[in-house]
C-alpha cells in the first residue's frame, strides 16, 4: 500500500504520532512505496531510508537563503513544462507527481498533490511545439516529478512525438523508479523509453548502496539490457551518505549494475531542508577522498545548481593552480607536483 497521510505513517510503524507532522503534511507532499517502507529499519532511529521519506518536523523551520524555486526553474520556463536553460538541451517536465516524496526534494513546492500537476494536452502540445521549433535542442530530459510515473502507453506517446523532431538526437529519463518502485519496469515500459533514430539515457536517482535491493538490480539490468544507457544521480546528505565508506559503496553498486556515475549534487537551497545541508568544504574533502579509494569508473562530478538559476558548477575541490609559469597539481593523497609550462 502506498503511505500518503501521517495517519498511515503511523500505522505503519514509520513514526510516533505528533501533532507537528500534520503541518509538515499540510505543506509537503509525503509519498512511500512498498518498496521503501520494507527497506527502513524501524529498529534505528537514524535510518538513512526512513530519513530520506518520512516527514521530520525540522522541515518546518525555514532558513532565510532558502527560496521555493532553488536552481530557478521558473526564470527559464518559455512555455508550460519547458526548461531552457542551456541552448542544447530542455527540461521537458509533463508530470509533477513522484511514487515517492523525497524530504529534501528541490522541487518540493512544486511537485506533489498541491503542485503543478501533469500537463493538459494543449499544454504537451505546446511544449513539443517549442521544441520543434528550437533547432539548436538537441536533448530532452524529461523529468518532473517522475516521469516513469506515466504509463508505457503516454511516454510512448511523447517518445513517438520526439521521434519525429530530426534535430533531437537524445532523450534523457531522470528518474528515482527503479529503486523506489522497481515492479513498474517491465518489458513494455523498456520499450517505451525508446525512440527509432533517437538515444535514450536514463539517470538513476540513489542515494545510499542499500536502496539496491533485488528488485532494483533487476529493474536496472532490465534497462541496460534493453539497450537504455544508464548514469546515475545522487544527492550528497547529511546523516545519509555524508561519510567515506557510504559513498564507496554507493558508487560501486552503481558501477557494478552497468551505471556510470555522473552527478553528485551539493543539496539546493529547499525550504525546510536546512538539516540535509552539508557544507561544500565537507563535501570537496569526501569527493576528494573517492578519488584515491575508488575506480575512475566510479567517480561523480560533484556539482551545484548555482541559485536563482545560473546553472550547475563543478565544485569539487581544484587539484590544480598556477598558470602564468609553472602548474601545480595536488594527488589524491594530498602531495603537490610541478607540471612544466608548455613551450610556445
Ligand atoms: C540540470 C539541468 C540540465 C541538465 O544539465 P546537465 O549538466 O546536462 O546534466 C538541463 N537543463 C536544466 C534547466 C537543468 O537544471
Ligand atoms: S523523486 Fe525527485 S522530484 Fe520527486 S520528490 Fe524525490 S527528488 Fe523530488
Amino acid at each position: 500500500m502506498l503511505i500518503r497521510t501521517t495517519q498511515q505513517l503511523i500505522e505503519a510503524g514509520l513514526t510516533n504520532k505528533n501533532a507537528d507532522l500534520d503541518a509538515v503534511a499540510a505543506r509537503y507532499a509525503i509519498g512511500i512505496t512498498p518498496a521503501v517502507a520494507a527497506l527502513i529499519d524501524r529498529d534505528d532511529p537514524n535510518d538513512p531510508i526512513a530519513r530520506q521519506f518520512v516527514p521530520d518536523v525540522a522541515e518546518l523551520a525555514t532558513t532565510p537563503d532558502e527560496r521555493a524555486d532553488p536552481i530557478g526553474d521558473l526564470a527559464h520556463s518559455p512555455v508550460e513544462g519547458i526548461v531552457h536553460r542551456y541552448p542544447d538541451r530542455v527540461l521537458l517536465k509533463a508530470v509533477h507527481v513522484c511514487p515517492v516524496y523525497c524530504r529534501f526534494c528541490f522541487r518540493r513546492e512544486m511537485v506533489g498533490p498541491q503542485g503543478l500537476g501533469t500537463l493538459t494536452a494543449p499544454e504537451l502540445d505546446a511544449a513539443v511545439g517549442y521544441i520543434a521549433d528550437h533547432r539548436e535542442i538537441w536533448e530532452v530530459i524529461l523529468t518532473g516529478g517522475d516521469p516513469l510515473v506515466l504509463s508505457p502507453r503516454r511516454l510512448r506517446e511523447i517518445m513517438a512525438r520526439l521521434a519525429g523532431i530530426d534535430h533531437v538526437k537524445i532523450v534523457r529519463f531522470h528518474t528515482r523508479v527503479p529503486v523506489v518502485e522497481p515492479e513498474r519496469i517491465d518489458q513494455d515500459m523498456v520499450e517505451a523509453l525508446k525512440a527509432s533514430g533517437k538515444t535514450t539515457y536514463l539517470a538513476v536517482h540513489a542515494n545510499h548502496p542499500r536502496e539496491f535491493t533485488a528488485g532494483a538490480r533487476r529493474a536496472i539490468a532490465r534497462l541496460a539490457d534493453g539497450g537504455v544507457a544508464l548514469i546515475s544521480q545522487s544527492v550528497l546528505l547529511r546523516g545519509i551518505n555524508d561519510n567515506v565508506e557510504t559513498l564507496v559503496e554507493l558508487m560501486r553498486a552503481f558501477v557494478e549494475n552497468r551505471v556510470k556515475p555522473y552527478y553528485l549534487h551539493h543539496p539546493d537551497l529547499a525550504p525546510g531542508t536546512s538539516h540535509f545541508r552539508i557544507g561544500i568544504d565537507e563535501g570537496q574533502a569526501l569527493v576528494t577522498a573517492l578519488r584515491g579509494r575508488i575506480s575512475g569508473l566510479a567517480q561523480p562530478t560533484y556539482v551545484l545548481d548555482i541559485p536563482g538559476g545560473h546553472g550547475k558548477a563543478d565544485i569539487g575541490a581544484a587539484s590544480i593552480s598556477g598558470g602564468d609559469g609553472c602548474f601545480t597539481v595536488r594527488d589524491w593523497q594530498g602531495e603537490e607536483h610541478r607540471y612544466p609550462p608548455q613551450d610556445r
